[in-house]
């Protein structure tokens, strides 16, 4: 089995804490005393000269239980409300905290669109670069008040992926209410075996994961494999660990039970990092074993090689690229709209042009736009 890495190892680190750990629903506050130990690990790193960002969740769990609403399911407008009450708490807090060490924080609030379009994506990108340059503490959640159901990212595990690719952090720290991956949910079946070192997310892996957990957190095991994908083929290693001990950071140095991520160590450029993220692929192209091994050649896709075109996509949306085991290959740009790229699955370019009276562009998905999960 691999060696695990060091937290030390690390130059630039996204923390992403979930409401569960941070938000005492009952008392409808922040537990204060296991924040300040975090933000004392936070510090201790910072003073070793590494870059921090943290991903917070708990704006809408805070601000439900300030405002004394049901528990269950909220309508959109009360936890939107709910955030927004619940937000500015967080931030004062978190600053408060980081305060203390004479550490400066930025609020930093998103929304979809901030990490899907690649303008948006640049600009944000910019501003997190600049709090880090000052050495702030950015701390960072979708911006929860005006993100519908349909327009968000719902769980911050892949928010902070997409954070931590975006911000070329090296390291993704998941601390959660779990302490890592088990072959099986611990919750339902009894002693499955731990899982402590991830080099790449098989469909095995993928099956590992059970359904959501608790009422507080969004995202479950599953939310936490597709934060891993997005990290790895961003370039950063991540890890899942628990935080519900004090000092969290400082139990992952010191060899608590984790599961580590890892990226493969070949550097991926900005904008396949960007494309390899991608939170909302508009449909699958299906290829043959073939058109696999030629893209791990580093070859672009070409229509011949297309068995199965799925979903309601125009040329230049992102697309998830299966082989025909189903398990996924990579992520990309695709060249054309769904309807054409059905009609010129599997055929050669000669036929193409027979089809659509003209040469078109040739390839499905040209190398520079593709991401690949396995290289
Ligand atoms: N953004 C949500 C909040 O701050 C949390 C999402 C999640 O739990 O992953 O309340």
């Amino acid at each position: 089995m691999p060696k695990t890495p060091a937290l030390d190892d690390f130059r630039r680190i996204v923390v992403k804490v979930g409401s569960a750990l941070l938000v005492d629903a009952k008392a409808g506050c922040v537990k204060e005393a296991w924040l300040a130990s975090l933000v004392g690990d936070i510090a201790e790193l910072h003073a070793a000269n590494r870059d921090v960002m943290v991903v917070s969740s708990g704006a809408i769990a805070l601000g439900r239980s300030m405002l004394r609403l049901p528990r269950g399911a909220l309508p959109l407008e009360d936890s939107q409300g709910a955030a927004a009450v619940g937000q500015i708490a967080l931030a004062r807090i978190w600053a408060e905290a980081l305060g203390r060490y004479g550490i400066k924080a930025g609020q930093v609030l998103v929304t979809l669109g901030d990490t899907e379009e690649r303008r948006r994506y640049l600009n944000a990108r910019s501003t997190i670069a600049r709090l880090l340059d000052w050495r702030a503490v950015p701390i960072i959640n979708e911006n929860d008040t005006v993100a519908t159901n349909e327009i968000r990212y719902g769980d911050n595990d892949r928010l902070a992926a997409r954070v931590a690719s975006m911000a070329s952090a090296d390291l993704l720290v998941l601390l959660s209410d779990i302490d890592g991956l088990y072959e099986a949910p611990p919750d339902r079946v009894p002693d499955p075996a731990f899982i402590a070192v991830v080099e790449r997310i098989t469909p095995q892996i993928e099956a590992m994961a059970g359904a959501p957990a608790s009422e507080l957190s969004r995202g479950g095991m599953r939310t936490k494999i597709e934060a891993g994908k997005i990290a790895t083929a961003g370039g950063a290693h991540m890890v899942i660990a628990s935080g519900r001990v004090l000092h969290p950071l400082r139990a992952i140095r010191s060899g608590a039970r984790a599961t580590w991520f890892l990226t493969p160590a070949n550097p991926v450029t900005s904008r396949k990092k960007w494309i390899a993220g991608s939170l909302e692929p508009k449909g699958t192209l299906t290829i043959d074993a073939g058109a696999v091994a030629a893209l791990k050649r580093g070859k672009s896709l070409l229509p011949a090689g297309v068995v199965r075109v799925e979903g309601a996509f125009a040329r230049g949306d992102a697309v998830i690229v299966r082989g025909l085991d189903g398990a996924e290959v990579g992520r990309g740009l695709v060249a054309y709209d769904a309807e054409d790229a059905d009609r010129i699955r599997g055929m050669s370019s000669a036929d193409i042009l027979l089809i659509l009276g003209n040469p078109g562009r040739t390839v499905m998905i040209h190398r520079d736009d593709l991401a690949l999960w396995l290289e």
